[in-house]
């Protein structure tokens, strides 16, 4: 297969990197809350550009990106260093499922403040006991008057304690097989039933979190693609999710390590320097990373 970029692949590269050479906000600072901010800043700035929902149709509001020139965009803003957007799960996977599944309604309601970062998506698939194993999901919809009443726990939820709207996948129906009892709702996530807790790593940031759900209430139009169809839904989002963010990451991989390395190495001579200074000896060359 030949990966070689097309003459309209390379334009939109050059363009993509003179607007970010013009337009790069530096370093992200520290610190969960600002650094939230940070991207949301970043990503409106993206937005005013026509940039932030890059392979969106252009009837959408997105730039009507190829999945090339969508690599190329996730590949030059990492390495680029550029912050990611704040809105990232839903302009990569949350706006991709309403567009692919949605009423016309739905992408009339919720497209648009993806794209300008004024309400924040997250996604409520994984459970403490549903993890590769997704469709064993236990948390359960029941049907109640113009809606649902849906109570369970999910874990790893990212963002969601700035989200406004869950990509939530929920058993509807207890009795269908287990793929076949799934629907795929919004939740909003402003209302008592409803609890974010922080899953605080090691590095001290809250990025994660666990979602403890209490006969939350789900109105029927926000229901995407179907009542017991969850399962179908649930896979558009997944495969925007591997098809997309992933570009961006092995490059992010790649920059890490790079950096890791250079630390060991100046950790390494900064090592030999001072035992040869304590042995009188010269300096020898450090033997790692050769
Ligand atoms: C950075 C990050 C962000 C995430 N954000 C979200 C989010 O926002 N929302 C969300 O819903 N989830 C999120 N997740 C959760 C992610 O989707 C789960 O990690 C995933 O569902 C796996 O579940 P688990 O951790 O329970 O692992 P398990 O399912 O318990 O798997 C553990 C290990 O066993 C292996 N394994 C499992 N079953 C089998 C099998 N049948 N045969 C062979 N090997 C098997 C797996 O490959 C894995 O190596 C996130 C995860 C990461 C790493």
């Amino acid at each position: 297969m030949d990966l070689t970029l097309s003459p309209q692949e390379e334009a939109f590269r050059d363009e993509l990197r003179a607007w970010l050479a013009d337009n790069h906000p530096g370093p992200e600072p520290e610190g969960d809350e600002a650094a939230f901010r940070f991207r949301l800043e970043w990503q409106r700035r993206l937005n005013a550009a026509d940039w932030a929902g890059v392979s969106w149709p252009k009837e959408f509001g997105g730039r009507g990106a190829t999945l090339v020139e969508q690599a190329i965009f996730n590949e030059e803003t990492v390495r680029s260093k550029a912050p990611p957007m704040a809105n990232v799960l839903a302009l990569a996977m949350g706006g991709p499922t309403v567009i692919a599944h949605g009423t016309e309604e739905q992408k009339e309601r919720y497209l648009q403040p993806i794209l300008s970062a004024d309400e924040i998506w997250c996604q409520g698939f994984s459970e403490p006991d549903s993890g590769s194993d997704l469709a064993s999901l236990k948390t359960r919809a029941v049907k109640a008057d113009g809606g649902w009443v849906v109570t369970g726990q999910k874990v790893w939820t990212t963002f969601a304690h700035h989200a406004k709207w869950c990509m939530l996948v929920a058993r509807s129906d207890q009795d269908a097989p287990k793929h076949k009892g799934l629907t795929y709702f919004l939740m909003d996530m402003e209302q008592e039933g409803v609890q974010v807790r922080p899953l605080v790593q090691i590095t001290g940031e809250p990025e994660f979190n666990e979602l403890f759900i209490e006969e939350a209430e789900i109105p029927d139009e926000n229901v995407i693609g179907g009542v017991g169809n969850g399962w179908a839904v649930a896979i558009t989002t997944l495969m925007h999710e591997r098809a997309t963010l992933a570009f961006g990451l092995q490059v992010q991989v790649k920059i890490a390590l790079g950096q890791l390395m250079e630390l060991g190495a100046s950790t390494a001579s900064r090592t030999t320097r001072s035992c040869a200074s304590a042995s009188g000896s010269s300096t020898p060359r450090p033997r790692f990373f050769a």
